[in-house]
Formats: C-alpha cells, sequence, structure tokens
C-alpha cells in the first residue's frame, strides 16, 4: 500500500476580518490517489484486526458516491485481499456511477440492497448471516464506523503540530471527529461541521467530550446537498490556493471556518489546523463544471 505522509499546506483566508489568521490544512487528500483521507485512518486499524482474525477480504457498505466504498475497495485490492460491497440502493441509473465503475475495476464484488434491506445493515441477525456467508470476511460497518474505525482516527492527530489549538473536521458518521478528541492534547479543541441537516444528533456524544465542540448550521440543505453558494466557495478555494475540496464534506467545513473566524466566534487558543479530509472523487457527480476540483481521483 503506498500511503504518503501528509503535508500541512497555510492559507490566509480572503474574507476580511477573517483574514488576520493563518491557517493549516492537513493535506490527507494526498496521501493516496484513491484511499483518501480519513478512509484510510479509519480502514488501517480495520486491516489490522482482520489481519489478527486471520481474514484475507474486506466486506463493507456504502452509498452509490461513497468514497468510502472505494477506498475499501482500493486497500483489499492491494493488499491481494477479495473486497465485496454492499450498495444502498437497486436503481441502475443511479448505481451506474464512476464511484462504483471504480469498485469494480479493482476487484469489489458489489451486491445492491433495497433500502429497507440497507437498513437492516447493523442488525445482528443481518449479520450473523453475513458472517456465515462471507467466513473470510472482516465486517467494516457502513464509513468505517466502528470502534477500530475510531482509534484509527486517533492516529490523525499524530500529524499535527503539538502547539494546536483548533482542530476542524466534517463529519458524516462522527467516527473521525471523535477519534481525534479522544487522542487531542491538553486544551486543544476539536471543531466539528456535520454535513448532513439535523447533525445536533452527533452531539449527543458532545457532552462527554469536552474538547469538543459542533457547528450544525452548515449543511447547505442536508448530505451531498449544495447550493450556488458552496459551489462559487469551492471554486474560489481553489483558484486562490490550489486546493480542490469536494462538495460533501470539506467545502462545507471549511465554509464553516471562515465564515465562524469571520464573525469572531474562534476564541484565541493557538494555530487552527482543518483536516482535509479528502473525497474529491465525490464531485465526479457534479459533472464537467467543477472538473478542476477532481483532478486527483476523476
Ligand atoms: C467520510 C468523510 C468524512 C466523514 O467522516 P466520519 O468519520 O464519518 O465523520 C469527512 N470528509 C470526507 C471527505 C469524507 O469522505
Amino acid at each position: 500500500m503506498d500511503i504518503k505522509s501528509p503535508s500541512i499546506d497555510y492559507i490566509t483566508p480572503w474574507t476580511q476580518k477573517a483574514h488576520s489568521h493563518r491557517l493549516g490544512l492537513l493535506r490527507l487528500d494526498e496521501i493516496n490517489p484513491v484511499i483518501s483521507g480519513n478512509k484510510w485512518f479509519k480502514l488501517s486499524e480495520n486491516i489490522s484486526t482482520a489481519r489478527n482474525e486471520g481474514k484475507s477480504e474486506l466486506l463493507t457498505f456504502g452509498g452509490a458516491y461513497s468514497n468510502h466504498l472505494v477506498a475499501t475497495a482500493k486497500a483489499a485490492h492491494d493488499l491481494g485481499w477479495g473486497a465485496i460491497g454492499f450498495v444502498r440502493g437497486l436503481h441502475a441509473q443511479t448505481n451506474d456511477t464512476p464511484t462504483l465503475a471504480a469498485c469494480r475495476s479493482f476487484g469489489m464484488r458489489l451486491h445492491f440492497l433495497d433500502r429497507e434491506a440497507y437498513g437492516q445493515k447493523d442488525d445482528a441477525s443481518f449479520l450473523e448471516r453475513l458472517v456465515r456467508s462471507y467466513p473470510k470476511a472482516h465486517i467494516v460497518p457502513e464509513g468505517g464506523n466502528n470502534e477500530a474505525g475510531r482509534k484509527g482516527a486517533s492516529s490523525i492527530v499524530g500529524h499535527l503540530p503539538i502547539d494546536v489549538g483548533f482542530v476542524a473536521v466534517a463529519m458524516g458518521t462522527g467516527t473521525t471527529f471523535h477519534g481525534i478528541c479522544d487522542a487531542l492534547p491538553g486544551p486543544a479543541t476539536a471543531l466539528g461541521f456535520p454535513a448532513l441537516k439535523g447533525g445536533a444528533y452527533l452531539a449527543a456524544n458532545e457532552l462527554e467530550r469536552p474538547n469538543g465542540r459542533l457547528y450544525t448550521d452548515y449543511h447547505f440543505g442536508g448530505f451531498a446537498r449544495h447550493t450556488p453558494e458552496l459551489l462559487s466557495f469551492m471554486d474560489r478555494f481553489y483558484i486562490e490556493y490550489g486546493i480542490p475540496l469536494d462538495f460533501v464534506y470539506t467545502a462545507k467545513m471549511m465554509f464553516g471556518v471562515f465564515d465562524l473566524l469571520d464573525k469572531g466566534l474562534v476564541p484565541e487558543g493557538g494555530p487552527i489546523v482543518c483536516i482535509h479530509t479528502g473525497g474529491l472523487q465525490g464531485n465526479a457527480s457534479l459533472g464537467q463544471r467543477l472538473v478542476q476540483n477532481c483532478k486527483n481521483a476523476c
């Protein structure tokens, strides 16, 4: 597996008030062209577990544009392991995506489940049946959201400057955010930006996390939704800094960080580092107009 150590790029926000700040971007999007961003960290610990259990296949779940699904397919491919993907939705048109084509090209066997069946993916009885049908497979939940995933995400902290004050991270399942909170040193605070509407449910755990804070207003209509404002932010970000963002997660997080800084809502307290969690292949669903924003993976 060819995984590069991530670098930190520094930028100055273009917005008026924020621009007295310097922001670091931890470029997890650059560690591998396909096993991108936080997905590698969550998978790496799952792969160790699988190895210890003598498994030689990875089985997981995701939608037709899932960053996690394609990262799993490529990781298994590079290990010489098999991969099985359960995909949400049965419709042939919506399931003919570049993401799934890539999964297949890495040898992942895909199975399509209707929404109801997919909804059972975490049920004990469904999982027992899977274990029996795929005895060689280590089962990774959707998004890599398990103990191993969280532990793997903790090691992202090792790539941050030791004096870091704030770490901004986009949230789907919240696994990455929680893993980072687990390992963050001393007074540092993690700022979480749910990419979905009603992200407050992720805050259920916030009470047990004195070092984590959620900002639930930057979902732009919901998961994988976008607005013209968000897309022009992404375009401008690329033009100003040469750094591509993805519209599902990292553009929403960066927009949120700029906005909070502009409103003076991030208190003093050390350097701010934003995690570029990758996911650029997802921009393929936007079609041609943002083609520069998915140069890595499309
Ligand atoms: C999956 C993903 C996230 C969300 O990670 P969670 O651990 O599920 O919260 C954030 N950013 C990108 C680019 C992703 O692909």
